[in-house]
């Protein structure tokens, strides 16, 4: 089909040329060139929910303290939460599949790898004794807080920013990596800074803090919005947006994936990462408080930033705050 469609335009060239009496055959103009198909699930404008960017009622970094000493692994607390999953002989974990570094499919093994993916792997260590007794579901921005109220995951670990919003729907744990948001620009576009996006369309994924604050901004730019990251890339190789913004740590993720573009400009918010849980799981929480607490004291956090975030800079692990 794709040859015949070919050997037809070249018929079609033939033509032209004979038209011109055998000159060049005209390029197509602007007009002819068929405009590139929007990523699935796009939508231009964005919706924006209002009302979460203005709720700052809350301390968002503080998180329930662990309680005592961890369980030891096999042996979880008859009826908590984690002697559920225990009996499951798994845990469920929402991660990405579009972040590179934090929640990435590894091209050679085809498995979910990144940093995220290892932060949850250290709870299933923590709860059996192995990480590997973990089941991945892949989760775009938008269905993280559903799959865990619905209960279709135990945890989520995708680069997932603590707020006072979402703390009325769901749980976070202590705050285990720190990012803020910036922009990311084809290098050729002279754009700068995000007062170099007034007027223009900018892509984030939906359910993300992101278009919240960018709708926030200043510069108040048109918002598009898409399921996953990497549709956000798409559309900016595109030319169908003039910057994709978000937090700077899945930025350097796209940036790293095309090196024609660049992330710039300085951040312009505060995004503090949690695993998120169940809201009624609190048992849960602590216990999870309490692997992080480890994670931080044994060097594994350090071990684990090395493996997949040096090119983010140095960074050591954020201190925990608690408010119980
Ligand atoms: N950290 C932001 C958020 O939780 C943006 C990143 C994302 O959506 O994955 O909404």
């Amino acid at each position: 089909m794709r040859r015949m469609l070919a050997a037809a335009g070249a018929l079609a060239a033939a033509l032209a040329m004979a038209a011109c009496g055998g000159g060049p055959a005209a390029l197509p103009g602007a007009a002819d060139v068929q405009a590139a198909p929007m990523p699935v699930g796009a939508k231009d404008p964005a919706d924006v929910p209002t009302a979460d960017a203005a709720d700052t009622g809350c301390d968002a970094r503080a998180s329930l303290r662990p309680s005592g000493e961890l369980p030891k692994p096999g042996s979880m607390p008859a009826g908590s939460t984690m002697a559920t999953i225990a009996a499951r002989g798994r845990l469920i974990a929402g991660v990405d599949q579009n972040s590179y570094r934090f929640g990435f499919r590894d091209p050679a093994s085809g498995e979910l790898t990144g940093f995220d993916v290892d932060v949850a792997r250290e709870v299933a260590r923590a709860i059996f004794g192995d990480p590997n007794k973990i089941q991945f579901r892949a989760t775009n921005s938008a269905a993280r807080i559903p799959s865990l109220q619905d209960g279709t995951v135990d945890i989520v670990v995708q680069t997932m920013t603590v707020n006072c919003a979402r703390w009325k729907q769901v749980a976070f744990s202590t705050e285990y990596f720190t990012a803020g948001q910036r922009i990311l620009v084809n290098k050729a576009s002279g754009i700068t800074d995000i007062d170099g996006l007034r007027g223009r369309k900018v892509c984030a994924a939906a359910g993300s803090t992101s278009i919240v604050n960018l709708a926030a901004s200043p510069a108040k730019p048109s918002l598009v919005s898409v399921p996953d990251w990497t549709d956000c890339l798409v559309m900016l190789q595109q030319n169908q947006v003039a910057a994709v913004s978000t937090d700077d740590s899945i930025l350097a993720g796209l940036a790293a994936q095309d090196p024609n573009t660049a992330v710039v400009g300085k951040r312009f918010s505060d995004e503090p990462y949690g695993i998120g849980v169940k809201l009624t799981s609190t048992d849960l929480v602590r216990f999870i408080n309490g692997v992080l607490e480890r994670m931080r004291a044994d060097g594994t956090w350090n071990r684990l930033y090395d493996k997949w975030l040096t090119a983010l800079g140095p960074a050591s692990p954020p201190p925990a705050k608690y408010r119980d």
